[in-house]
């Protein structure tokens, strides 16, 4: 299967199936914004309670809720009134906007080479100096002097590259001058540092501990694209762990390890995660890597681990003239803490599980008249604790009583899971229908039910089939979805 159709097919079933849909589909959509169906809602609050769980289940981690709207002198302490941008260029004849450095990945290799080589022979300059000049945005009209743009194909139409803040801004209460200017935040992360003392203080902790929190982030990204990666609306899952400045080596190790071993544990393959390691460090942070995916369009973080150091604590402690310190009974010493940050984000891992789990499998097929042949079966191997649907309950034909042991059943199921009851066509067609949706578990009830209690369990991945009493069904069910 070509990579970029997987993208294509897993898009296109999560319509059909009511995982994603496009936001204000029947007005023609709006451009970086998803709306979660059915089984895309049940999925992505399994991927969040999982990280709940994990998380804050724990001495040392309390959770939060913050508001989303937050003072404006926030976003001034956390820079990104003043650097939350990105660089813009226009094409001045069609009027496309296109974010410079992602203008520059999007090249060819050859025009790519082709403009560097000319750039180096016209300006001479070596291998790393042309480098560094094609990276920074000043030099965009230059660079892009030769470039065509992607758009309307035209050579030598861009402007200069622009800032471009990325906070969306809105206005409380009933005037809308600069003085009542608040942000939809970008991220969460700050809503963390202000209540560092309320946590710290109504949770009676001392360092280390950490602080985690789930919410909405908004970006008004230049370029959204690739269906959940990058959207202007989505929702992240960030903890802050507040540390002794001189532990902070030791905890970036440990929170980095605990992070990759979520997402293996909850079924992400092995060998499509990376670890990437930043050389460039963004104005906060002394260390920072990125959990990288494998999509099918190439590697892309799903999540940051940053040393942040005392930089948030210490820019509010300035911006407010509250002091946000620590004061250790022990060894005496008041200070400001270190933030190891894990900021994960929960749609764009949604994206990461629904693509890791789609699979086309040739199985084996017995036909009518008893002959034997293969067949594609569509399926999405997303671990159980995830799985939007735990367990679907079969009735084999719809006499003797059947259905209703396969009622009661999906009713008792329902106490603790989210269950599908369905008694239409061979049993066949239904088992296909559950492995597109990733359905873990079917549960059949036939001849033998009504002599023993028994039903059949078929297990998705394996396709085997075990006979289970249907009293031990939730039990069953349950020891599965552990992790
Ligand atoms: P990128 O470089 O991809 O824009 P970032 O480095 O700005 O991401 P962070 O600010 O570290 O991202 O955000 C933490 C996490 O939030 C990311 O790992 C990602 O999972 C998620 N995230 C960030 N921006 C978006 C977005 N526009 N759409 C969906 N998820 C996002």
């Amino acid at each position: 299967m070509a990579k970029t159709d997987i993208t294509e097919k897993v898009v296109s079933l999560a319509k059909r199936r009511g995982f994603v849909f496009q936001s204000s589909e029947i007005y023609g959509g709006l451009n970086g914004c998803w709306d979660y169906g059915p089984l895309g809602v049940e999925m992505l609050n399994n991927i969040k309670q999982a990280w709940w769980k994990e998380m804050t289940y724990r001495e040392n981690v309390e959770g939060i809720d913050a508001a989303i709207l937050m003072h404006p002198r926030v976003w001034e302490a956390s820079g990104h009134v003043e650097n939350f941008t990105d660089p813009m260029v226009d094409c001045r004849e069609c009027k496309a906007r296109f974010r410079y450095d992602i203008l520059l990945e999007g090249m060819s290799e050859k025009a790519a080479k082709k403009m560097k080589e000319d750039l180096k022979k016209e300006l001479n300059f070596d291998d790393d100096k042309i480098k560094s000049f094609i990276d920074d945005p000043d030099n965009s009209e230059k660079v892009l002097s030769t470039v065509n743009c992607p758009n309307c194909g035209r050579n030598g139409t861009f402007t200069k590259a622009r800032s471009f803040n990325l906070m969306f801004k809105t206005y409380i209460g009933p005037v809308e001058d600069s003085s009542n200017i608040v942000f939809l935040r970008p991220e969460t992360a700050q809503g963390i540092y202000v209540n560092f003392l309320n946590v710290k203080e109504a949770g009676r902790q001392k360092l280390p501990f950490g602080i985690a929190q789930i919410g909405k982030a908004f970006r008004n990204e230049i370029n959204t694209k690739n269906f959940l990666f990058r959207t202007r609306e989505f929702e992240q899952m960030e903890m802050q762990f507040f540390i002794n400045p001189k532990d902070d080596g030791e905890w970036f190790e440990y929170w980095k390890e605990q992070r990759i071993n979520w997402f293996v544990k909850h079924g992400i393959k092995k060998e499509k995660l990376n670890i990437h390691v930043h050389d460039k460090l963004a104005h906060y942070a002394k260390a920072a890597v990125d959990i990288e995916y494998e999509f099918p369009f190439g590697w892309g973080e799903i999540e940051g681990i940053h040393n942040r150091t005392d930089f948030d604590l210490k820019r509010h402690t300035e911006y407010s003239g509250k002091k946000l310190e620590y004061f250790d009974d022990q060894t005496k010493e008041r200070f400001i803490p270190y933030v190891i940050e894990t900021s994960a984000g929960a749609s764009r891992s949604f994206m990461a599980f629904l693509i890791n789990a789609y699979d086309e499998e040739q199985v084996a097929k017995e036909n009518s008249d008893g002959s034997k042949s293969t067949e594609v079966r569509t399926v999405l191997h997303i671990h159980p604790s995830l799985a939007p649907v735990k367990a679907a309950v079969f009735p084999l034909v719809n006499r003797d009583g059947m259905q209703d042991i396969a009622h009661n059943i999906t009713e008792d199921l329902r106490k603790n899971f989210r269950v599908f009851y369905d008694d239409s066509g061979a049993v066949g067609r239904r088992y296909r229908r559950q492995d597109e949706c990733g359905t873990p578990y079917c549960i059949t009830v036939d001849s033998e039910t009504l002599t023993n209690d028994s039903v059949t369990v078929r297990e998705r991945d394996s396709m085997e089939q075990v006979r289970v009493h249907k009293d031990k069904l939730t039990s069953y069910i349950t020891e599965k979805l552990t992790v």
